[in-house]
């Protein structure tokens, strides 16, 4: 059973050697009644939240997820099959996703809203990673319950063309709300504009002023602003949110791999503005997930919601993808083929 084992808690940025491939065995079978069931795993989902995980615990700062320990396979999202079970819900042959080892084969106990069985098979399997999956749920629940968007709403997403991002942007459209993009380069830009009907979209790395690129795209101001990445982006939204805007912190990957986070002044003019800002966490909202399924399926069958996937080919190259998220290497949802069925 091939594994993916983090060395040593991890400070700085992570790095692909922070992890390693390892070999263990494995039983095939798990003893009846043990409530476990034997998976093997298809798809693994490379989520910006795992690096939270690779650091030391520190309880000043409290990660919303557990940290890995060092010398142990890392764990995340993943689509799986049922290869043995020893639960009286599952069965050999049942298609699940949730929470997995990074490993080939994973004993897992199931746990309701932590696991859920894949009823629709007619979309891609690797769509339960993302659009199907976590950041579906991340980006429905932020989107319609935190920014409570209206018509005609001006409408700002950071890290746009990634697993939430994309389908941020395509909610607002489908709500009749002007859409900006930010993303890290010119593909993405066009994916943006092209591909997901953003009104408009900018490579803020090309960017010399932030607030000015921000008021070019918005002379009236942003309603909501759905924040991925925090740090300087946050301080030159902030300056252009209308007053009564609403702020989803969703994430601020640009925080993630800093020793000290950068201080944010804009955060001031919340009083002034009246904006609201509030964080959220997907896994508090995974009870709607059949709510969910209703909502954004009849839209995939009528090819109003679009999905783009960056496929990393087998467990090896987990290490290469996970890290790669916080350097933009990813075009769209980073997942790991590790088998095929
Ligand atoms: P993405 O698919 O968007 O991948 C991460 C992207 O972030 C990269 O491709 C890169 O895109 C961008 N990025 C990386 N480093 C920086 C940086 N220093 N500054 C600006 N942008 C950067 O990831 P997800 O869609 O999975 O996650 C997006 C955000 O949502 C993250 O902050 C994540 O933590 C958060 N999240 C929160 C959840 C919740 O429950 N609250 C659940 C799931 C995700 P680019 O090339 O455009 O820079």
């Amino acid at each position: 059973n091939k594994q993916v084992v983090l060395l040593d808690y991890v400070t700085g940025f992570a790095k692909e050697s922070d992890l390693v491939i390892t070999s263990t065995t494995i039983d095939l079978r798990v003893p009846k009644g043990s409530m476990t069931a034997l998976v093997k795993n298809l798809y693994l989902s490379c989520d910006p939240y795992m690096r939270n995980r690779m650091r030391k615990p520190d309880p000043l700062s409290p990660a919303t997820a557990q940290s890995f320990t060092p010398g142990k396979p890392i764990s995340g999202f993943g689509v799986s099959k049922v290869i043995d079970s020893g639960h009286s819900d599952y069965e050999e042959g049942d298609l699940i996703w949730g929470a997995v080892g990074w490993e080939e084969y994973s004993v897992i106990t199931p746990i309701p809203n932590l696991h859920f069985k894949i009823h629709h098979t007619n979309f891609p399997l690797s769509y339960y990673t993302g659009l199907l999956g976590m950041p579906g749920m991340t980006a429905y629940v932020g989107f319609y319950e935190i920014c409570t968007p209206k018509k005609g709403d001006t409408v700002f997403v950071s890290a746009a063309s990634g697993a939430v991002g994309q389908l941020v942007g395509q909610f607002a459209k489908l709500m009749g709300c002007y859409v900006v993009g930010s993303a890290g380069s010119k593909e993405k830009v066009d994916l943006l504009k092209n591909k997901f009907g953003f009104d408009d979209a900018f490579n803020y790395k090309e960017e010399h002023n932030l607030i000015g690129a921000l008021k070019r795209c918005f002379p009236e101001g942003i309603d909501i602003y759905f924040e991925n990445v925090g740090g300087k982006m946050l301080d030159a939204v902030i300056l252009n949110m209308r007053p009564h805007g609403r702020i989803a912190a969703c994430g601020m990957i640009s925080q993630y791999n800093l020793k000290n986070p950068e201080g944010i002044y804009g955060l001031s003019l919340i009083t002034y503005k009246r904006i609201r800002i509030e964080g959220f966490n997907c896994f508090d909202y995974f009870h709607k997930y059949s709510e969910f399924l209703e909502f954004v399926v009849p839209y995939i069958k009528e090819g109003k919601i679009k999905y783009v996937e960056d496929v990393a080919d087998g467990l090896e190259s987990a290490p290469a993808a996970l890290v790669g998220l916080f350097h933009g290497k990813n075009v769209g949802k980073q997942l790991v083929l590790v088998s095929p069925s």
